[in-house]
């Protein structure tokens, strides 16, 4: 019978064949590290391109690029679906019949509770299921984009369901840990709540703030690159992320972003009245509150105090930047 001390003492793998079901940031982060770690004995991946799986295959990847998502899941102890929120069903009812007894079936989906009525209904009594979401990501997406430090300091947020086998859960929890990450445990439909006003609702935001931004007719669109630094700039670094990836993550925590954007339309009202009535009070304070915040996510190692949010840009030319357009026109 397999302990996590057996890991822990001797190092042997983890899990034997891990299958990668999508090769994106995530996938592929998943694959440098569980590699770099030693934590499978080898690893098989799938995309749903030929082009993608022709690049995995480029940047070896993985020890062996098949064609089919039920010819990755064959004869593996670990399988994770890597892969947009929307398809985990579809793709759930493709590897169902073919996965090994005993195996392991995770995710990677930024929104739980779809995951696991889409995934759940699908897959054999026989195999074990437990949901992750590994809070940690970047604009980028394709098996290029991934690194193997992604997870380091990061969250990860395992969803089991109430009857999981509790040796599997620790077993990938252990999966994780080894990957760097900080591994948290709670139920689907809490994941998508506490995820709705931490990620989610910044995402629609940010993308809310961009597009806005794009429309405005007195203030020039060259105005709005050349300021940029006067806060939106952060703004457009989140609203470049993967639009298929956001649509789904809406459309599958509909109910929780829903709630969360009622509240903030409420403290949006808030502050709107206190500009109009000169309420400098109200403003102070609620400013206060959120520097508070700001500073305690720094002091949990969440972030870097650094300016630039630690994420300093060295190719950047050191010359004063030329207008972005010498006229509108352009
Ligand atoms: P990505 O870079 O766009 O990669 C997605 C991968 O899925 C690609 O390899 C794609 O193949 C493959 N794929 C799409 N549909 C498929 C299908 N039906 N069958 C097989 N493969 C399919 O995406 P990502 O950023 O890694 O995100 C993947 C998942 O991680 C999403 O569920 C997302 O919610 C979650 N997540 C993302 C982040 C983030 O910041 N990006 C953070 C945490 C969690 P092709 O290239 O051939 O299309």
């Amino acid at each position: 019978m397999w302990r996590v001390s057996d890991h822990m003492t001797n190092k042997a793998p983890l899990f034997n064949r891990l299958a990668l079901i999508g090769v994106g940031l995530i996938g592929s982060s998943i694959a440098r590290a569980a590699r770099t770690q030693g934590l499978v004995r080898s690893i098989v991946a799938t995309a749903r391109s030929p082009q993608t799986r022709q690049r995995v295959a480029e940047l070896g990847l993985a020890d062996q690029v098949v064609e089919t998502n039920a010819a990755a899941v064959d004869g593996a102890d670990l399988v994770i679906v890597c892969i947009p929120v929307g398809v985990c069903g579809d793709v759930a009812r493709e590897i169902g019949p073919h996965l090994m007894a005993g195996a392991t079936v995770s995710d990677v989906g930024s929104v739980k509770g779809s995951i696991v009525r889409d995934m759940a209904p699908h897959l054999p009594a026989n195999v074990h299921f437990v949901p992750a979401h590994p809070v940690a990501g970047t604009e980028y997406s394709g098996p290029d984009a991934g690194f193997a430090e992604l997870f380091v300091n990061r969250w990860c947020i395992l969803t089991p369901p109430p009857n999981a086998d509790l040796e599997a859960v620790e077993r990938l929890a252990t999966f994780w840990r080894t990957l760097g990450a900080n591994v948290e445990t709670m139920a689907a439909d809490h994941h998508d709540l506490v995820l709705a006003v931490t990620s989610h609702l910044p995402h629609l935001i940010a993308y809310t703030i961009v597009g806005t931004a794009d429309e405005l007719s007195q203030v020039t669109r060259s105005e709005v690159l050349q300021f940029s630094a006067g806060g939106f700039r952060d703004f457009t670094r989140i609203a470049a992320s993967d639009p298929t990836m956001w649509r789904d993550v809406f459309l599958a925590n509909k109910d929780a972003v829903l709630e969360m954007l009622g509240r903030f339309n409420e403290d949006i009202a808030t502050l709107t009245r206190a500009i109009r009535r000169g309420d400098g009070e109200t403003l102070f304070e609620h400013f206060t509150r959120t520097r508070a915040i700001r500073r305690g996510i720094v002091a949990i190692g969440q972030d870097s105090p650094a300016p630039d949010f630690g994420r300093p840009h060295p190719d950047l030319p050191h010359t004063p930047l030329p207008r972005p357009y010498s006229s509108e026109a352009e």
